[in-house]
This record gives structure tokens, C-alpha cells and sequence, in this order.
């Protein structure tokens, strides 16, 4: 079991007490950006083009207990950037620790090494480390020599010092389904929690534009991927979610189900568009045009988009919507093999795919 019952338990009671109050715009997982700065500038980010004095701004630990208690979500969620070079970086998960509130502090383990000694491990608290495949991969994906290698160092000291980790996984078009599979083998070996996987976002700030993945790409790449899974591999995501990443499901999008706080305020309508801030997390609910966002809707800034940030809070609200739902969930957590004769994806390891070629950036550290 990927996940701890007690987070299981959490997010469920949440959930139904929400719906039980007829709420119909809840969040579930706040995405808290502390700051754009990275130590990394891999090509598929839209976060790391802002002009220097952006980068060199960062919400204060105040501004991030705020915002997590007008959010109210069980679970929050700190991207970036590179939230390990926010200097009180520490101060801010100590706060959310006593709110009592399950954290995914992400990072791309550069820096997990040196900092691991200022965290105390809790069950509140995971790392979710980026890492995009195997080594190969992963070095050209972030545009970096020698990162795969650190982070997996990073990986295996702090679950030696008994920190929950998982992985967290982008990918693009070119990924080569088989490396990726042998990519979760290796993660599973190490014994990370479980892993974490999302298609890149066609962020048109991206450096490379050429290899986001279209809707019917992404399942068909997900499905070679996760069809015939072997029995070890834990996730750490909704079933279901994986479910519409194969294409064995439909959704709409909930951007409000992974609200965004940053230095601008909180960003309408996601994680991943721009389309306005607003001072409070109610003004956010109210005065943002839903109806605008999601596939359905026709807007092209949402076409592509299959994103775990406006699609994996649908499927947990299908899992808590309804006896279907939760019937499909059981179903999906405990038969998952997903056996498919078509894909031909379990065999030994074939010839290599062609390298993808991502644009890679030369940056000062680099
Ligand atoms: S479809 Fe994607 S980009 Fe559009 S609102 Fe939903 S999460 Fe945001």
C-alpha cells in the first residue's frame, strides 16, 4: 500500500464531509509555490523564463500559512522552482506540520544531500523527487550531466534515515515506453514509496515546444506503459487517474481541485495557465469563469492537457461521488495488471529508441 491509511483516511472524510455540504468547488491538494528559482533549467519548464528580480522573490512562511489555512485542502503540495533553496524552507514545512497537513515537498535532489539533517521524518511529510527515467534519460531530460546520480544518492539516504519518498515523473513525446518500465523496476528496487507520473504541459514559455504530447499521443504512450504492469510497482496517485492517462476513462477538467498560491496570489485557473491573480482563496472560487477551462470547454490553451493538476482531483471526485466510483477505485487498486495482448510491452529489452531530442539549455552552474 503506497500510500498511509491515515492519509487515506484523511483525504476520504474530507472528501464526503465537502460533498456531504453540497460544496461544490473544494480543494484537495493546495499547490504551494514558495519561489520560481531553480538550480535546474530543464526544456519542458514554463517557470524558470522569469526575468531575474522575479526569481529572486519568495513568499514568506506567514504568506504560506496563510494561504493553507483559508485553502483548507488536507494535502499540500510545494513545487517551484526549487523549493530547497528557499531559505526558510524549513520554518515553512515545520508550520505545515503542525496544521497537521500531508506534504509533497518535491525537489530535484540536488540539494536533498546537505539540506536532509534540518528534517525530522514524519508520516506528514514525503520528498518527491524529480526524476524523469533512467539516467540517460533523466540527465538530458533536466538538461544536466551527473543529476540522475545525485538525486538517486539523495533517494537513498533519506529513506535510510526512514523519509517517506516517492518519484515524480514528466513525460514527453519520444519517451521510450520500455526504458520507462525498466525505470520503475529500478525505483521500486530502491524502495521508494511509490511513484508519481504526469504527461508534459504544452507550456508555451517552454524552451522546447516541439515534444509535448497530444491527447491521443499521451494515452496511447500511457497505455504501452502501463498495460501488463508488473505486480511490484506502486503509485502514488489516484487508480483512476492512471486509468484516464491509459485512455480507459473520460474526465472533465477540476482546476479548483489543485488550487495555486504564489508570489503573484492565487493564480487563475491552475497550476499551469495564467489568466489573472486573485488577493483571497474566495475570490479565486468565485470570480474565476470555470465554464472557460477544461477540454470540454474549447478553449486551445486546454486542449492537449490530460495534467495530474486538473485531472487527478476529478478522479478522486469520482471515487467519492458515488458506489460506481468507489466500486472502480477498488477495482483499479486491486486489479491492476491491466493485462492487453496488443501491446507488445513485457518482452526482453528491445533495440533502443532514437535519443528524444529535447533542447538542451547551457546554464551558469552547468
Ligand atoms: S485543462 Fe489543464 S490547462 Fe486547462 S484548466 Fe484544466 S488543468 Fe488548467
Amino acid at each position: 500500500m503506497p500510500v498511509p491509511v491515515s492519509q487515506m483516511w484523511t483525504v476520504a472524510s474530507y472528501v464526503l464531509g465537502q460533498k456531504l455540504k453540497r460544496r461544490k468547488h473544494f480543494p484537495v491538494v493546495l499547490m504551494l509555490e514558495p519561489l520560481m528559482r531553480c538550480n535546474l533549467a530543464c526544456a519542458g519548464c514554463g517557470k524558470i523564463q522569469y526575468p531575474g528580480h522575479i526569481l529572486k522573490k519568495e513568499l514568506t512562511p506567514e504568506q504560506c500559512f496563510n494561504a493553507v489555512d483559508e485553502c483548507g485542502a488536507p494535502m499540500v503540495s510545494i513545487p517551484g522552482g526549487e523549493p530547497l533553496m528557499h531559505p526558510q524552507i524549513v520554518e515553512i514545512v515545520e508550520g505545515l506540520l503542525a496544521r497537521k497537513k500531508y506534504i509533497y515537498l518535491c525537489t530535484n535532489g540536488l540539494l536533498l544531500k546537505e539540506k536532509l539533517h534540518l528534517f525530522k521524518p514524519s508520516k506528514y511529510l514525503s520528498f518527491v523527487v524529480h526524476m524523469d527515467g533512467l539516467k540517460e534519460h533523466h540527465d538530458f531530460a533536466v538538461c544536466r550531466e551527473g543529476t540522475y546520480d545525485k538525486a538517486l544518492e539523495a533517494i537513498k539516504l533519506a529513506l535510510a534515515r526512514g523519509f517517506r519518498v516517492t518519484t515524480n515523473t514528466t513525460l514527453f513525446d519520444g519517451a521510450d515506453p520500455q526504458s520507462v518500465r525498466e525505470f520503475f523496476d529500478t525505483m521500486m528496487e530502491v524502495g521508494v514509496e511509490g511513484m508519481m507520473l504526469s504527461p508534459g504541459y504544452t507550456y508555451d514559455k517552454a524552451p522546447d515546444q516541439e515534444h509535448f504530447l497530444s491527447k491521443n499521443k499521451t494515452r496511447r504512450l500511457f497505455r504501452q506503459i502501463l498495460s501488463n504492469r508488473h505486480e511490484k510497482w506502486q503509485f502514488n496517485m489516484s487508480p483512476l487517474f492512471l486509468e484516464y492517462l491509459m485512455g480507459k476513462r473520460e474526465y472533465k477538467c477540476t482546476p479548483w481541485g489543485m488550487p495555486t498560491y504564489n508570489i503573484f496570489g492565487w493564480q487563475k485557473p491552475c497550476y499551469l495557465l495564467q489568466d489573472g491573480y486573485a488577493d483571497t482563496f474566495d475570490e479565486l472560487i468565485n470570480t474565476t469563469k470555470w465554464e472557460r477551462y477544461g477540454t470540454e470547454s474549447g478553449n486551445p490553451k486546454c486542449a492537449n492537457c490530460m495534467v495530474h493538476s486538473g485531472y487527478e482531483a476529478s478522479a478522486v471526485n469520482h471515487t467519492f461521488g458515488s458506489l460506481g466510483g468507489l466500486w472502480a477505485t477498488a477495482k483499479a487498486t486491486f486489479f491492476h495488471r491491466y493485462p492487453d495482448p496488443e501491446v507488445d510491452n513485457d518482452q526482453t529489452p528491445r533495440p533502443k529508441a532514437p535519443t528524444p531530442t529535447l533542447v538542451h539549455i547551457t546554464t551558469p552552474e552547468s
